[in-house]
C-alpha cells in the first residue's frame, strides 16, 4: 500500500480544503447530471462533455475559477471510472459525497515522463513520436520524511513509512477523522508464494479472532476497558449538554475519535496479518461466510418486533469488530489464486482426528472432545484443521470436488450453525451406551469399544 500519514502546514490544510469543497461540488453536480437521466432521454454527459460544461461553468463563477481546474477536472475522472466500476467496484453507483465525511481529492502528475511498454520498450504514437506520461512530484527530504507537491500549497510533507518513494501517474489526498493522507494510485505486486507447499487453515471467531491450524491463536486487537468506559463517559456528556451546544459538539468528537482509533487498530491488525499469512503459506483455507447475513438485525417489523435484539446487535457489534471480512479481502488481494473459501458447515463439530460429526463433541466454546474418538482439543484449532483439511464434513456429495465447492442450497438461514439432527447424522443410541462413552471420556480409556469404523455411515444404515 502507498498509503502515507500527511502533515500540511495550517495555511496548506485552509488550501486542501477548500480543494476537497471543490472536488465535492463538482462531483455532486455530476451525480445529478447522472441521476436525472430516465429511460428515453439523450443519455447523460460523459467525461468530454462534462470537461466543456466545468470550463464554462468556471467562466461564469467567480469562486469555481479561483480553484484548481485539475482538482475539478479529476472529480470528473473520478466520477467516470467509479460509474464504469459500478457493477464490478461492490460500491454500485457513484453517490453523493458528504461534507466532513468524503473529503478528499485527486491530483495529477506534473512531471512529464516517456512511456514504455510492458516489455520496456518506448512507447510510441500512430507518427512513430514518444508518447510522454505524468508523474506525481515527489521529493525525499530524508530517511523518515518526504512531501509531494499540490497545487496551489507547495511541497507538502508526508510521513515517508517505506524504504523507497512512489512512483505513480497521480495521487489522492484524503482528510477523515481529522488526519490527512495521501494515496498513491499504484496496485502493489502481489506476494509470491513461499513455494513451502504448506496449507494453512483459518477459523475465524469472537473469543478468539483467528485460529489457524497449526494451533496459533492471533487476536484483533480491541478498545481497552479504559477506552471503553471513555467512549461511554463522553457519549453521557454529549447527551446532557446542551441541544445544539460547542460542548455537545466536542463530546461527539471525542467519540469520534476513539472510535477512529479501534478502526485503525483493526486496519493495521487485518494488514499485518494477511501479510504474514501470505509470506508464510502457500494456499490459505478461509471458512465460507456470509458477514452479511450473521451481522443482520434482529429488529423485526414493526408489526412482528423480534426478540432479543440488544442481544444480536451486541453480537453484531463483536463480529464487525473483527475485521473478518477486511482480512479474508486482504488476503485475497495480497496472494491472488492461492486464496480458498472452504463451506463452514460442520467445521466445528467435525472431529479432525476420526471425522465423526456431533454436536456433544463442542463441550463448551472452548473445549472440543470428540465422542467417538475422544480426540480432545480447542474447539476453535479443531475448526482450523478442518477448514485446512478443505471440508466441513458436508454428508451429501458436493456439487464440485474438493475445497472452495458449491454447497447444495439448503434454504436455511446461515446464520446458524447446522445440527447434527438436521441432515440425519447418526446419533448414538439413547442408553447405556451413550453413558458408558460419556464417563469413559477423559479417563483412563478415552477410546470406547463403540468406535464407529468409519467417517459417518449415511442414514439408512445407521437405522438397521
Ligand atoms: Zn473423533
Amino acid at each position: 500500500m502507498s498509503r502515507f500519514r500527511m502533515y500540511p502546514t495550517g495555511p496548506q490544510e485552509q488550501q486542501m480544503l477548500l480543494h476537497c469543497a471543490h472536488a465535492r461540488y463538482v462531483w455532486n453536480l455530476a451525480v445529478e447530471q447522472h441521476a436525472h437521466w430516465q429511460p428515453g432521454r439523450r443519455a447523460a454527459p460523459g467525461f468530454a462533455e462534462q470537461c466543456r460544461q466545468l470550463t464554462e461553468a468556471r467562466r461564469e463563477n467567480a469562486w469555481l475559477a479561483a480553484g484548481n481546474a485539475d482538482v475539478q477536472q479529476q472529480a470528473l475522472k473520478d466520477f467516470t471510472k467509479a460509474k464504469a466500476a459500478r457493477f464490478t467496484s461492490g460500491f454500485g453507483k457513484p453517490t453523493w459525497r458528504r461534507k466532513h465525511v468524503h473529503e478528499g481529492f485527486r491530483v495529477i502528475g506534473t512531471d512529464r515522463v516517456p512511456e514504455s511498454e510492458a516489455d520496456g520498450t518506448p512507447r510510441l504514437n500512430a507518427r512513430g513520436r514518444q508518447v510522454m506520461g505524468r508523474s506525481v512530484v515527489v521529493q525525499k527530504l530524508n530517511r523518515r520524511w518526504a512531501r509531494a507537491k499540490v497545487p496551489g500549497c507547495g511541497w507538502v510533507r508526508f510521513r515517508l513509512t517505506h524504504t523507497e518513494l512512489p512512483t505513480a501517474k497521480t495521487f489522492r489526498v484524503t482528510f477523515r477523522n481529522n488526519q490527512w493522507h495521501i494515496a498513491f494510485a499504484v496496485i502493489p505486486e502481489p506476494i509470491g508464494a513461499p513455494g513451502t507447499g504448506e496449507v494453512i487453515g483459518i477459523d475465524r471467531g469472537i473469543k478468539i479472532t483467528v485460529a489457524l491450524s497449526d494451533s496459533r491463536k492471533l487476536n484483533c486487537p480491541q478498545l481497552t476497558t479504559r477506552e471503553c468506559a471513555q467512549i461511554r463517559k463522553h457519549q453521557r456528556r454529549a447527551a446532557r449538554a446542551p441541544k445544539g451546544s460547542e460542548a455537545k459538539a466536542a463530546e461527539y468528537a471525542e467519540v469520534a475519535r476513539l472510535k477512529a482509533r479501534e478502526a485503525d487498530r483493526r486496519k493495521d491488525w487485518c494488514e499485518k496479518t494477511s501479510t504474514m499469512l501470505a509470506r508464510s503459506y502457500d494456499l490459505i483455507r478461509f471458512e465460507k461466510l456470509s458477514i452479511t447475513t450473521m451481522t443482520r438485525s434482529a429488529k423485526g417489523t414493526p408489526e412482528q418486533p423480534g426478540t432479543n435484539v440488544r442481544q444480536k446487535a451486541g453480537l453484531n457489534r463483536a463480529i464487525l469488530s473483527q475485521g473478518w471480512g477486511l482480512l479474508r479481502r486482504r488476503t485475497g488481494e495480497k496472494a491472488p489464486g492461492r486464496v480458498e473459501d472452504v463451506p463452514a458447515p460442520f467445521t466445528a463439530l467435525r472431529c479432525s482426528a476420526c471425522g465423526w460429526i456431533e454436536k456433544d463433541s463442542r463441550k463448551s466454546q472452548a473445549e472440543f472432545i470428540c465422542v467417538s474418538c475422544g480426540f480432545a482439543c480447542n474447539a476453535d484449532e479443531n475448526a482450523a484443521v478442518n477448514v485446512a483439511a478443505g471440508q466441513g464434513g458436508i454428508p451429501r456429495p458436493r456439487r464440485t470436488a474438493g475445497a472452495g465447492g458449491v454447497t447444495a442450497a439448503t434454504g436455511r438461514s446461515s446464520a446458524r450453525e447446522p445440527q447434527p439432527t438436521w441432515v440425519e447424522i447418526p446419533l448414538l443410541q439413547k442408553g447405556e451406551d451413550v453413558k458408558a462413552s460419556r464417563s469413559g471420556r477423559g479417563r483412563s480409556s478415552p477410546t470406547v469399544s463403540r468406535k464407529p469404523t468409519g467417517p459417518p455411515q449415511c442414514a439408512g444404515q445407521a437405522q438397521q
